[in-house]
């Protein structure tokens, strides 16, 4: 038994077809012609444009319009000036089209992956896709594809990429087994939306397997079986027929209002980092947005959106979810989300340090763009503020007294926003906890960020192997600060939201049934299953299970009772 990272949830039995390398050895020649050579690399680059239109409009079909969007992002790649530039200028200077390719794509994947940050690094990914494709088109070899695999097939690679993945039939796939990628890379993307049970990062897969044997891929416990024994085949037969049936028996929750068993009625959200996203929501069945992690905007560029590339963005995620709400959430960065364009000096505690709302309110010209872009889309939409990382209530009349200024910019300027827009707090420290009482009276809104709440009760650096094991909100600190923060919501009668992974937990759920959670803020595609583990609880049986609960004195004792009820 072999694991690594579970990727894409479901179980697949099938046989090994291992995507090999492909040979692409070239004469490292000069030209003595560029014009000629430039020629056959700008055909090339046509050519590469039109197949991958093609591929990206499958994808449409066979997964949806964010995964096409992952290929047609390789058009703007090659497109873009400086990648290009940089191409053209070493056939200008001698090298043949195919050295050029080679050399510059080279350059960029070294670049990417010698970064720490999981999307910089996939774009190394992506580079090797483009370089792959327009080699062969240079080379005239025809490029592998993964299409006519046989039924029942588990996929073998040293990276699925975009491309490869493209031309999956997915009838025909039963798993998906690769050497790199983590939870957030393309190819885990592309395989949760094609639906195939994925294993990723499991090291030396092309070499351990034989072609055309059988294993088993448990995208769920990231567990990959070679060869399994009658026994294990039995087992795991039976798994992906619970799988599939659960599977199935969510469905009947699609279209349907999120309510307890005794009728008490919450809301269910998604959460999104792209406008786009908010499609994604709607796919699953989410009810609005709980929150809209603006930093991706600013990611992954090389200066800070203007306040109308922002307006576009909200505005679109505000039309998507038409009369839905949708919660954007102010910049979010400092921690463990750099942006190198925003030159973030090197802290001792970064996490404790400037960052998020601190760092918003002492760079006043791009909070400014950013508040008035999210009032502006506020006319398109439900719209709501949240403001992260809050320790004090300073920061939350700062940040008021910069909306109030800025509403009366827009009345002068003559254009139209939501005057009763609402400005919640993300209670994520446990300052804003101990303070939630006196918060609650400024707030329009709270939503708990229990990712951060976790770790800084708990005073543990999620990344830091020896500590993890405290990094639960089922410790006993943790919950008391979210029963506490509920309270306090109440009886100021603000509603109350949870936005960190904990609202999607089954055990958790209960308790926060009985606290009177009213908005559950989940990834999108955990919204389904959030709605029947909602469905489960009465308010009275949840209170009878939280009033133990909040008896126990350790995170061990609550877990073993949770998890048996
Ligand atoms: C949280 O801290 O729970 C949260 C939702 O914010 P993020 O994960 O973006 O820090
Ligand atoms: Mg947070």
């Amino acid at each position: 038994m072999l694991s690594a990272t579970g990727a894409s949830k479901g179980i697949g039995i099938g046989k090994v077809f291992i995507v090999k390398d492909q040979e692409l050895s070239f004469e490292q020649k000069t030209t003595e012609n560029p014009e000629e050579e430039i020629i056959r690399y700008k055909n090339a680059v046509e050519v590469f444009c039109k197949n991958t239109e093609k591929a990206a409009d499958r994808l449409k079909e066979s997964a949806s319009e964010k995964e096409a969007e992952i290929l047609m992002g390789h058009i703007l790649m090659i497109k873009d000036p400086y990648m290009n530039g940089e191409i053209k200028n070493k056939i200008e200077s001698g090298q043949s089209a195919e050295s050029a390719v080679d050399t510059v794509c080279n350059m960029f994947i070294t670049v990417f992956s010698s970064t720490d940050d999981e999307l910089t690094k996939q774009r190394a990914t992506d580079v090797a896709d483009i370089k792959t494709a327009l080699l062969c088109l240079l080379l005239g070899i025809e490029e592998k594809s993964i299409a006519d695999v046989p039924k029942g097939t588990i996929i073998v690679a040293k990276d699925l990429t975009p491309s490869m993945t493209a031309g999956i039939k997915k009838e025909n796939v039963e798993g998906i087994i690769t050497e790199t990628g983590g939870k957030t890379s393309h190819s885990a993307i592309l395989a949760r939306a094609l639906e195939i049970p994925a294993v990723l990062s499991l090291e030396n897969a092309c070499k351990i397997f034989s072609e055309g044997s059988q294993v088993i891929v448990d995208g769920t416990e990231g567990i990959v079986i070679k060869e399994p024994d009658e026994r294990q085949l039995s087992e795991y037969m039976k798994k992906r027929e619970i799988y599939l049936n659960e599977k199935e028996e969510l469905k009947k929750y699609i279209g349907k209002e999120t309510i307890t068993k005794d009728g008490i009625k919450v809301e269910l959200v998604g959460n999104i980092g792209k406008p786009d996203d908010a499609n994604n929501v709607l796919e699953c069945d989410g009810e609005g947005v709980g929150l809209f992690r603006t930093e991706f905007l600013f990611m992954d560029r090389e200066k800070a959106p203007t306040e109308e590339e922002q307006f576009e963005a909200y505005k679109k995620a505000a039309l998507i979810m038409k009369e839905k709400p949708v919660i954007i959430r102010t910049l979010d960065i400092g921690g463990d989300k750099d942006i190198p364009y925003m030159q973030l000096k090197k802290e001792e505690n970064p996490f404790l340090g400037f960052r998020a709302v601190r760092y918003c309110l002492k760079n006043q010209e791009l909070y400014h763009n950013q508040l008035k872009a999210i009032l502006r889309a506020s006319a398109y939409g439900n719209i709501k503020i949240m403001i992260p990382l809050v320790t004090c209530l300073n920061e939350l009349t700062e940040v008021k007294d910069m909306i109030l200024q800025i509403k009366s910019e827009l009345e002068n300027e003559n254009i139209s926003y939501n005057k009763n827009i609402e400005v919640g707090v993300m209670i994520e420290t446990p300052a804003a906890s101990l303070i939630a009482d006196i918060l609650a009276k400024e707030a329009d809104f709270f939503s708990i960020g229990t990712n951060d709440l976790t770790g800084y009760t708990m005073c543990v650096d999620r990344g830091n192997k020896n500590v993890s094991y405290l990094y639960s909100p089922f410790e006993p600190a943790v919950l008391r600060s979210i029963e506490h923060i509920i309270k306090c919501a109440k009886a100021k009668n603000i509603p109350v939201g949870m936005c960190g992974e904990a609202a999607s937990d089954p055990m958790l759920i209960p308790l926060l049934v009985s606290f009177g959670l009213d908005e559950y803020s989940v990834t999108p595609t955990s919204v389904l299953e959030t709605r029947k583990n909602i469905s489960n609880w009465s308010k009275a049986e949840a209170d009878k299970i939280a009033q133990t609960v909040m008896n126990f004195n350790t995170k061990n004792e609550i877990i073993e009772y949770l998890s048996k009820i």
